[in-house]
This record gives structure tokens, C-alpha cells and sequence, in this order.
């Protein structure tokens, strides 16, 4: 089979493999689309501290049982594959929080993920939940983007976005798109979304925010300011690596959160925080990573019953093939979401 390995940083090239054996009790999923992440385009260039090497990278899956030793799964069935491979037992797991067990293996970086034409799935994948089968009016390209959106539900989960809240978004990339998306659904009244990058602004327009803040040419202070009255808003979800260069705890209301979604730059993670700012506005400061099976379940459900819609975000469609064009178009933040069609 046709995959792309990843030998080291920076030395990624497309191979002939072996196809892949059904290992007992799982499955071997036949890749129909894989989207590609801005965590693959940083694990290429610069690694990343859950990868191992060589590596397949690629964790945003959507595909066809091509054998199956589980029975529930006859055969052909179209499913999406979430990344977390899980122990199921300890008390991460238990407490439904299992992106956090402490034996996780992830799918696109330390087990081999979705830019290859086979993906195994291990008995213990099965057992984590992470095969789901895709509802019946959703496309393999629009169940890709499910693994995106249940980690923009994670992050959401403690932010508790409600009716009547403004929220904030930095980073108008396909991220920051579905969190807008999401704010909304859950009743936010007012989402103001912003980059620094114009072009970023204009593809975002469909997310649905009520205002587009440019960043090269309007201050977020003065926007928030004039946007809120003066009083803030009452979350800001980070989908951007750039944290350090906006002064969040200005631009947060009383009681205000603030969800550190995206990682910041390895070399320079250190975010300056007034502690009273953070006593007296008795905000919360959060962090998010990954997602649950259970999110995934979610996130599939969203699209399907049509509450999120994600075919918009879709720009770029490449194949195997030029992977390397996909990657390119990714770094440099070409449209929104590109995808690998097989
Ligand atoms: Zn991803
Ligand atoms: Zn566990």
C-alpha cells in the first residue's frame, strides 16, 4: 500500500508498504479521507512530544471496513476512526476523561494513523470506542472533520459557554471556525472572531460570527471595548499559538474564562498573568487537549442532524500523492481545511 512516513522531522516521504494483516479482534479500515491538522503539519517540521518514529501520521479518519474480526462490524460498513487507543481501567478512563489515561496510545503519532490507504485498528482500539459508524447522510470528508470538532467540544466543556455570553475567538483557522460554530449553538449571544491574517478573515465569514476582527488593522482592545460596553467578554478560547501578544485579562469580564485550545510555541510556552487580575475578576484560566470517544459520538451526531455544518470548511482536496502540497497548503495557511481524498 501507498503511505506517507514520517522517518524524522523534516524527512517525510511517500513509501510502498506492506498491506497491513488483521491483527485478532480488530479491524483493517480502507482510508477514504483523511484531513490534515495543523498538529501534523508541526509534527513534520518540528516532532512532537507524543510522536515516535517512523511514524504515519494522520488522525482526522473517515473510511470502509475492509476485514473485520469483530462482530459487530460485518464488513464495508462506513466509519470514522477516533485517535485515542485507551486502557479503558484507570481512573482517567473511568472518569470518562480518558484523554488523559496514562497508557494512551494516539493514533497519527505514536500507532500508525491515516495517510496511508490501510489503517489497523487493534482489538484494544475497538475496545476504546473509537470506531464509529458514520450516520448515514454525512460524507467520509465531512465524518473526517468530527475528531476537530469533538476536541472544540472538549475545550467547551469547561468554558460552560451559555445563553447570553460574548465570546471571544483568536484564530480564524478551521479551529476557530467551530468554535464559533459551537459558541453559538450552545446560545452565546455575541462571538467576535479574529486573526491576523485578512485572508483568514474573509474564508471565516460562514462560521456565523457577528463581528470579523482584522487584527492587522483594528486593536482587539478598542473592538471588545466598543463590542461589550466596556465590560468584556465572557470567554476567550485561544485557537492560535500566538497567546502572549493579547492582553486576555483586559479583555475578560468578571468571571470570565479563558481556554487555552491551541499549544503555544515549545521554545516560549510562558504566559504573563496578572494573579489579581485573576483574584479580583475571579476568572478561570483552562487548558484543553484532545478528545474523548465519547465526544466523537457527539461530534458525528452535530453534523448529521445538520445543528453544525462543516462541508464549508472544506477548501482543499488532494491525494495521496501530493501530500506534500497539502502539507504545504496547511503551513501556510492556504483556505481552511485540506483533505486527502483516496
Ligand atoms: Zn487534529
Ligand atoms: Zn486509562
Amino acid at each position: 500500500m501507498k503511505a506517507a512516513v514520517l522517518k524524522k522531522p523534516g524527512v517525510f516521504e511517500l513509501v510502498e508498504l506492506p498491506e497491513p494483516e488483521c491483527p485478532p479482534g480488530g479491524l483493517i479500515i480502507r482510508v477514504q479521507t483523511t484531513a490534515i491538522c495543523s498538529a501534523d503539519v508541526k509534527m513534520i517540521y518540528k516532532g512532537h512530544q507524543a510522536l515516535s518514529y517512523p511514524r504515519i501520521p494522520g488522525h482526522e479518519i473517515a473510511g470502509a471496513v475492509a476485514y473485520s474480526d469483530v462482530p459487530e462490524f460485518k464488513g464495508s460498513e462506513r466509519v470514522q476512526v477516533a485517535p485515542g487507543i485507551v486502557c479503558t481501567q484507570c481512573r482517567f478512563c473511568r472518569r470518562g476523561v480518558e484523554n488523559h489515561c496514562k497508557e494512551i496510545q494516539i493514533i497519527g503519532f505514536t500507532t500508525d494513523g491515516g495517510f496511508a490507504e490501510y489503517l489497523v485498528v487493534t482489538p484494544q482500539g475497538v475496545a476504546s470506542g473509537i470506531v464509529n459508524q458514520i450516520p448515514e447522510h454525512l460524507s467520509f470528508a465531512e465524518a473526517s472533520l468530527a475528531e476537530p470538532l469533538a476536541c472544540c467540544i472538549n475545550g467547551q466543556k469547561s468554558l460552560g459557554i451559555t445563553r447570553g455570553d460574548v465570546v471571544l475567538v483568536i484564530g480564524a483557522g478551521p479551529i476557530g471556525c467551530l468554535h464559533t460554530m459551537l459558541s453559538r449553538l450552545k446560545g452565546a449571544q455575541k462571538i467576535l472572531l479574529a486573526d491576523r491574517q485578512a485572508s483568514r478573515i474573509s474564508s471565516a465569514v460562514s462560521a456565523g460570527a457577528d463581528r470579523l476582527i482584522d487584527l492587522t488593522t483594528s486593536s482587539l482592545t478598542r473592538v471588545v471595548a466598543e463590542e461589550t460596553a466596556s465590560a468584556g467578554v465572557d470567554a476567550i478560547i485561544l485557537a492560535c499559538a500566538e497567546a502572549e501578544e493579547y492582553p486576555l485579562l483586559d479583555l475578560l469580564a468578571p468571571q470570565g474564562k479563558i481556554c487555552i485550545f491551541s499549544g503555544l510555541p515549545g521554545q516560549n510556552p510562558r504566559l504573563a498573568l496578572d494573579g489579581n487580575a485573576i483574584h479580583y475578576k475571579e476568572a478561570m484560566v483552562v487548558g484543553a487537549y484532545g478528545c474523548t470517544a465519547e465526544q466523537n459520538k457527539q461530534a458525528l451526531e452535530l453534523m448529521a442532524s445538520g445543528r453544525i455544518k462543516v462541508d464549508w470548511l472544506i477548501t482543499h482536496r488532494v491525494s495521496l500523492e501530493d501530500i506534500h502540497l497539502g502539507i504545504e497548503l496547511v503551513r501556510n495557511r492556504v483556505g481552511l481545511k485540506t483533505i486527502i481524498n483516496f
